[in-house]
C-alpha cells in the first residue's frame, strides 16, 4: 500500500524523506519526514522527535533511524518525524514555543483554529500520529532538567489496549517503566492512547545533553521495540538489557510555591519520603525562604536544575516501583 503522508509519497520497498510546510496562521513551518515504507506488509509505527526544544537525543535517534532503516528488511510502515516542532527545537530551544508561549505537549490533539503551537498539534495528530498502530514520542531532560531515562505510558478504560501497550513500553528494555493511570490530558501519547493506539513515551538523556552512547541507548530501544512489532528482524547489533523493565507508577509531584532561587537538598535519583523537605526557594531581593516539602514517598526520577524558577515550574517528579 502506497504510503502518503501530504504531498510525501513512498511506494512499497521506498523510502521518502522531505519536508511539508504546515500553516500556522502567523507563520509556515516545515516539518521533515521520513516514510519507510516496508517491502512486506505489517504495522505502521510512527516515532516523534523534537516535541520540546532543548531535547537532543530523541532527535538525533530519530534522524539516525531514518537514515538507517532499509525498506527491504522492514515489515510494514515507519513514519519518522524527527523535529515535531521546529520553532521550540530551533529557535527557543526550551519546552515552550517561542511562537506563543505554549507547550505543545499540553494542546493535543490540538486545535486546527487555535494559536499556532494548537494548529501544529492539530496538524501532527491528524495527519501523522493519528494513523499509527503504535506510537513512540521521543523526549528528554530539557536543558535545566535532571532525569533517570524511562519509558511512560497511561492507562485507559481498555484493558486489551493497555497489555498492548505495556507490552511495548517493555519491548524498549529501559529499567523503569512509568504507568500513568489514566489518558487524560494534552500530551501526545496521552492523545493517541485516547484514540486506542499503543502509545509510549521514551525519556532518554538529561541537561539538554547529546552523548553518542545516549542516542545508541535509544537506538537499541527504538530497535527492540520494532522487533517487538515485527517490523524488524532481530537485531543483531544492540546491547543486551542490563536491568530488565520494571513497572513504576508516579507518587508525586512538586512545583515552585514562588519566584527565586531554588535549592534542592534531594536530586534526581534520591530516595525522599512525603513530608521531607527537600529544597527551598529563596526570594533573592529579601532571602526569605519558601521550604518545598515531597508531597509523597519515593524516588526523584526527574527534577529542576535550574537555579532561577517561576511559579509552578516543575522541580520533581517523584515515583515508586508498582509491585
Ligand atoms: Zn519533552
Amino acid at each position: 500500500m502506497t504510503l502518503t503522508i501530504g504531498a510525501l509519497r513512498a511506494e512499497p520497498g521506498r523510502k521518502t524523506r522531505g519536508t511539508i510546510p504546515v500553516d500556522l496562521g502567523i507563520t509556515t513551518v516545515e516539518i521533515p519526514l521520513v516514510l519507510v515504507n516496508g517491502s512486506r506488509p505489517g504495522p505502521r509505527v510512527v516515532i516523534t522527535g523534537g516535541v520540546h526544544g532543548g531535547e537532543f537525543v530523541g532527535v538525533d535517534a530519530a534522524t539516525r533511524l531514518g537514515g538507517i532503516l532499509d525498506p527491504d528488511d522492514v515489515g510494514g510502515q515507519v513514519v519518522i518525524c524527527p523535529v515535531a516542532n521546529p520553532p521550540a527545537v530551533y529557535d527557543g530551544r526550551l519546552g515552550k514555543s517561542p511562537l506563543d508561549d505554549v507547550n505543545i505537549n499540553r494542546v493535543f490533539p490540538g486545535d486546527r483554529e487555535g494559536g499556532p503551537t494548537e494548529r501544529l498539534a492539530a496538524w501532527l495528530f491528524e495527519n501523522v500520529i493519528a494513523g499509527a498502530d503504535a506510537y513512540a514520542d521521543l523526549h528528554s531532560g530539557g536543558i535545566d532538567e535532571t532525569l533517570l531515562d524511562f519509558v511512560g505510558y497511561r492507562l485507559t478504560s481498555d484493558a486489551e489496549l493497555d497489555a498492548r501497550t505495556r507490552a511495548l513500553a517493555h519491548s524498549v528494555g529501559y529499567e523503569r517503566v512509568l504507568f500513568g493511570r489514566n489518558a487524560e490530558g494534552g500530551n501526545s501519547h496521552a492523545a493517541a492512547a485516547r484514540l486506542g493506539i499503543p502509545a509510549i513515551l521514551v525519556e532518554t538523556g538529561r541537561l539538554g545533553e547529546r552523548h553518542p552512547e545516549q542516542t545508541r541507548t535509544l537506538l537499541d530501544g527504538l530497535y527492540r521495540m520494532l522487533h517487538h512489532l515485527g517490523v524488524v528482524a532481530e537485531p543483531q547489533h544492540t546491547a543486551p538489557v542490563a536491568v530488565p523493565p520494571r513497572d513504576w507508577v508516579w507518587t508525586g509531584s512538586v512545583v515552585s510555591p514562588a519566584t527565586g532561587l531554588w535549592y534542592p537538598d534531594a536530586v534526581t535519583g534520591d530516595e525522599v519520603s512525603e513530608g521531607q523537605t527537600i529544597g527551598r526557594v529563596i526570594d533573592p531581593a529579601d532571602g526569605s525562604e519558601h521550604k518545598v516539602t515531597s508531597p509523597a514517598t519515593g524516588r526523584i526520577l526527574y527534577g529542576m536544575n535550574g537555579l532561577t524558577v517561576a511559579p509552578g515550574a516543575e522541580l520533581a517528579a517523584i515515583a515508586q516501583p508498582s509491585d
